[in-house]
């Protein structure tokens, strides 16, 4: 994998969340258990609950005997010597004695530590309470306290006998008072939650920072660039370059700038051919209007004053008005198809026949060109496409009109026109041996007002409607129509044309 694939950078939106979310609450975790794995030691003697200090019953004495008792109870279960777990007996006891407790510790029936002999301890637990040492007990009432607590480990038995007449039972309200359980727990834990709250969000602060950073760089990147797009600077590239979802949203971006640019572009360059267009039609429409004016002021002044020199005139003033009479039908037809006012008129045609037509008139038309005609037809005998001839003729009219005015002047002319069909389409191809065009232009040709550079095509001729006019003919026949050839090597113009839908099929 390439290291850009591996970089964080590329990393979901979702999974970021989710790792920040993990980190959020991992991170304080790991901080507050290593924080109090630190402390663990100075915890119980911090909060008071290491050991017993007093005499006076309260919640907080509670905690400090019940901490105590499971402090020898895990000692004498222990795998240290006897000798050890004595030394540190004596540490545990050593308070407890010290406020008068009175403590006997028993293994396997022998006494293992004893402040006194067991008669005394259970005399003296007896006089508090009624003991019975088979049982555990805790007892913390007026006359004392009691603790006998029995520890077996598996292989050995251990009991427990702790007694202290010394013991006071405040009333209620003093259990309650605030220098007991409320004060001592929540003046310290207090601090600890408060601790703890500063630490998860400090940590969540900080991962939110960082996460958001990732994320909101790139979107202020792409903020910027859509704004330079607004004012107009279609050429400004955002710079992010990532996988993951801002990444992809990021190189949509890019595409659609580039798409808008190549757009308008096109824009303006058929935006500068209609302007052209303009021209030249003004300019195509005054030339024969101008002869045909000059011609009827010959007729009119008696120039033409011979019956030969009158139908010369006249001839001439026919063709003019022919000239002009093609060029607005032209204009008139791609006007009418761009605002979609046209209605085909179709009927089902064998497309044999019809091609056999077209080649019959080509035939006949070319040769006045001196141009060769070649007819090939592949077709099926019983092909038949929904089709307005009348349109579809001048399709192929407009396309052969153009072989005729794009010829090599030093070649002799030559159009082939072939046809084949296949299972659901046929396929005519049109192709010339005239100048051809250039690779990157054979898709703008069928452009309205496209028109391929005049000093190249070396004429003036034309408006850059013909081809567009076919195209959109072919299309409402729903069929399509491309071009291939090379400049220099003649045209190729292919229409392909759905075979009629049978009702059966
Ligand atoms: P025009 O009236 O200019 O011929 P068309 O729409 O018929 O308009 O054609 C558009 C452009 O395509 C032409 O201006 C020409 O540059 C190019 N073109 C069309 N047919 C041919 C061809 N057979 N050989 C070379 N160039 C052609």
């Amino acid at each position: 994998m390439s290291r850009k694939k591996r970089s964080s950078k590329n990393l979901k939106i979702g999974t970021r969340i989710t790792i920040s979310a993990v980190v959020g609450i991992l991170v304080p975790v790991i901080i507050l258990i290593a924080f109090s794995s630190v402390f663990q030691s100075f915890m119980a003697s911090y909060f008071g609950f290491a050991t017993v200090t007093t005499n006076e019953y309260s919640a907080v004495n509670q905690l400090q005997w019940s901490q105590t008792i499971t402090s020898i109870s895990n000692e004498l279960v222990s795998d240290s010597s006897e000798e050890a777990k004595v030394k540190k007996i004596n540490e545990f006891v050593a308070p407890l004695e010290k406020l008068g407790s009175v403590i006997y510790i028993e293994k396997n029936g022998a006494a293992l530590y004893a402040t006194t002999s067991k008669s005394e301890v259970t005399e003296l637990a007896s006089s508090i309470v009624k003991t019975d040492t088979q049982r555990n007990t805790n007892y913390f009432g007026e006359n004392g306290m009691v603790i006998v607590n029995h520890v077996n480990d598996g292989s050995d038995r251990y009991v427990v006998i702790i007694a202290n007449e010394n013991y006071t039972v405040n009333d209620v309200s003093k259990r309650f008072a605030p220098q007991n359980i409320t004060h001592l727990l929540f003046s310290r834990t207090g601090i600890l939650i408060l601790l703890i709250a500063s630490v998860f969000i400090i940590a969540i602060i900080i991962i939110s920072f960082i996460t958001s950073k990732t994320i909101n760089k790139p979107l202020r990147e792409l903020s910027y660039g859509a704004n330079e797009i607004a004012n107009g600077n279609l050429d400004y590239v955002i710079d992010y370059d990532s996988t993951n979802e801002i990444g992809v949203t990021v190189k949509s971006f890019n595409h659609m700038t580039d798409r808008l640019k190549q757009s308008l572009e096109r824009q303006q360059t058929i935006e500068q051919s209609r302007k052209e267009m303009i021209a030249g039609v003004a300019h195509d429409l005054r030339t024969p209007l101008t002869s045909v004016k000059g011609y009827v002021e010959g007729l009119r002044d008696g120039i033409a004053n011979t019956p030969e020199k009158q139908e010369l005139y006249l001839k001439t003033i026919y063709t003019s008005t022919l000239n002009m009479e093609h060029l607005l039908d032209e204009l008139l037809t791609v006007s009418r198809l761009e605002l979609g006012n046209i209605e085909l008129e179709c009927k089902p045609v064998n497309i044999n026949d019809f091609l056999d037509d077209c080649a019959g008139e080509l035939k006949a038309e070319l040769q006045q060109h001196d141009f060769d005609f070649n007819y090939t037809n592949n077709c099926d005998s019983d092909f038949t496409v929904m089709l307005d001839a009348e349109r579809f003729h001048r399709v192929i009219r407009n396309i052969i009109s153009n072989s005729l005015k794009y010829a090599k002047k030093d070649e002799k002319g030559r159009i082939e026109l072939t046809a084949q069909t296949y299972q659901k389409s046929v396929i005519i191809t049109l192709a010339d041996n005239g100048i051809g065009i250039e690779g990157e232009n054979l898709t703008k040709i069928f452009e309205s007002f496209y028109r391929a550079d005049p000093a190249r095509t070396k004429t003036s001729e034309g408006s850059g409607i013909g081809l567009s006019v076919a195209r959109q003919i072919v299309e409402l026949h729903g069929g399509k129509i491309w071009a291939t050839g090379k400049e220099g090597k003649g045209l190729t113009i292919l229409i392909s044309m759905p075979r009629k839908v049978e009702e059966n099929e």
